[in-house]
């Protein structure tokens, strides 16, 4: 029997070939990078674990619950709430219904008492579903939240989830990332966030993954490869990320953000708390000492910074870095490790790409398409958007 053909071993791809190998169906996933995991990668750089850009896995999100063996991850969760930068200080936004004992800070925090409650009722109507299709700009100011709280926080930590500044993302998206985070919150594997992928295509049968191999076009159900070879496949499933989909399949590109990740080695620094980082006055938007969160992700007695300044930059955007740097810690004794720019970091969120609420994964002519950009990004949302080409492909 020919081999349903999964092109792209993103999570979205993995979590599809995962859930046809379990119904029976041979699968052949063709991946151009030499490794599995697309946007969901780490690095090990001498004991330092460099995930490809800031991630952190949401164990509130129903889908990562159900799909993923998260004991086996080892998961190290961040403390919830955030250190925002408010008048030249770091104050902290706390959650006092899961953290009790930061009732008073969360109490005294940057904000109005009416942005605190505007932002329990955002919590609430993201929990019943009643989020308005607008952005998610427009939604926060509708609720009243317009004060230093939204400055500190919610534009800064909004911006971070959807890898661009402005809040242009659709309310419904960020709704479903409130839940996620009020339901468990960040957590980073032992291994690093590319365990995750790894253990999606640990379930595959031996050669059912080939990587360093480019897909260049289509052919009816035959896949052309850029070593000018082809593959036949029972069914095909385009499982790239959007531009590769707009070129493989021509989908419409409705584009995506950028962002640059910057890793940094500390030695003998005093201790971090495992708390997310959040500057609205940048260039650095967010980040966090991951080791204080997961200690595996640096050699003992070492720390390990993970910082994002959105859009891509160059070594010339380091002096600016680390003069924000000094800011915050009163010195920059932080060893530059790596700059990563990542263009395609997400696809565009505008309420008017999430509408309808989820695209359909069914091609036609025996194909199919999943990844982040048929409804909204993340890991959970891919895992799902795989598990929903699987079904129809398996319906059909
Ligand atoms: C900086 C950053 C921060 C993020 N933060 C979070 C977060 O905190 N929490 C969260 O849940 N999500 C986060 N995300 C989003 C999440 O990582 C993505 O939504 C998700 O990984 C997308 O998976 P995918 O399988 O749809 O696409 P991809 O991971 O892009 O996978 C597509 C695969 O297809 C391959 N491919 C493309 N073209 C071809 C071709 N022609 N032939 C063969 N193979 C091809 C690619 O190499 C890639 O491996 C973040 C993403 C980034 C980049």
């Amino acid at each position: 029997m020919l081999p349903v053909i999964v092109i792209g071993a993103g999570v979205a791809g993995l979590a599809c070939a995962r859930a046809l190998h379990r119904s029976g169906r041979p699968v052949l996933v063709l991946e151009a990078a030499d490794r599995v995991g697309g946007r969901v990668a780490t690095d090990d750089v001498d004991g330092f674990l460099l995930d490809r850009g800031f991630q952190v896995l949401l164990e509130g999100d129903p889908v990562v619950r159900a799909e993923l063996d998260l004991g086996a991850l080892r998961l190290a969760r961040f403390r919830p709430g955030a250190m925002v930068r408010h008048q030249q200080r770091w104050r902290l936004v706390s959650d006092p219904r899961r953290r009790p004992q930061d009732w008073w800070t969360a109490l005294i925090g940057p904000g109005t008492v009416g942005e605190r409650v505007a932002l329990l009722r955002a919590m609430r109507h993201a929990r019943s579903g009643r989020v308005p299709a607008t952005t998610t700009a427009a939604w926060f100011s509708q609720l009243g939240l317009t004060g230093p709280l939204r400055t500190t926080f919610l534009d800064p930590w909004f911006a971070g989830i959807g890898c661009a500044q402005g809040l242009g993302a659709a309310a419904s998206a960020s709704a479903s990332y409130l839940r996620a985070f009020a339901d468990g919150g960040g957590c980073l594997p032992a291994a690093g966030m590319g365990a995750v992928p790894a253990q999606l295509a640990a379930e595959l049968p031996p050669g059912a993954v080939r990587t360093g191999v480019a897909v260049r076009g289509l052919d009816g159900r035959r896949v052309l490869l850029a070593d000018g070879t082809a593959v036949e496949g029972a069914a095909l499933v385009v499982a790239t990320d959007l531009p590769g989909a707009a070129r493989l399949a021509g989908l419409p590109d409705r584009g995506g953000h950028g962002i640059t990740s910057w890793h940094f080695a500390g030695e003998g620094l005093p201790a971090a708390d495992p708390l997310l980082l959040l500057d609205h006055e940048g260039p650095v938007n967010h980040g966090a000492v991951v080791s204080a969160v997961q200690p595996d992700y640096a050699p003992a007695g070492f720390q390990l910074l993970h910082l994002t300044t959105l859009g891509l930059h160059g070594e010339d955007a380091l002096p600016a870095v680390r003069a924000q740097l000094r800011r915050w810690h009163g010195h920059d004794r932080w060893r530059l490790l790596r700059r990563l720019g990542i263009p395609h970091a997400q696809p565009r969120q505008d309420p008017a790409d999430l509408e309808p609420a989820e695209r359909s994964p069914v091609l036609g002519d025996g194909r199919f398409v999943c990844g982040d950009h048929r409804h909204r990004a993340g890991v959970g949302a891919a895992i799902a958007s795989g598990l929903a080409a699987a079904r129809a492909l398996l319906a059909a």
